[in-house]
């Protein structure tokens, strides 16, 4: 799966983790935004964060805890393996298969 947005890029991936949304235990694509306004028709402003993730098994996209984004983000050491089901917050579900 690769997805690809304007002013987003790919971060990394998380550590196995169990998806909110449908329960599978899933290594969730990290997204970052780089211009802060948002993608898949989500507005970042609501969320006030940086980092998304994906759950590749269900399309559901996750809004990162801030204080959690925040540091994940902008660590140079990767800490997106520290993100968690308990950081994600539910934003929206996309067809993945187009
Ligand atoms: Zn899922």
């Amino acid at each position: 799966m690769k997805i690809t947005a304007d002013g987003m890029k790919q971060f990394g991936n998380s550590e196995l983790l169990c998806c909110p949304q449908c329960k599978n235990m899933v290594n969730m694509q990290v997204l970052k935004s780089s211009s802060g306004f948002g993608v898949f028709n989500v507005s970042l402003v609501d969320y006030q964060v940086e980092l998304f993730t994906i759950c590749p098994a269900c399309g559901s996209i996750f809004a990162v805890d801030k204080s959690r984004s925040k540091e994940a983000g902008h660590s140079k050491s990767n800490k997106v393996n520290t993100i968690s089901e308990a950081h994600l917050t539910f934003v929206k579900r996309i067809n993945l298969n187009g």
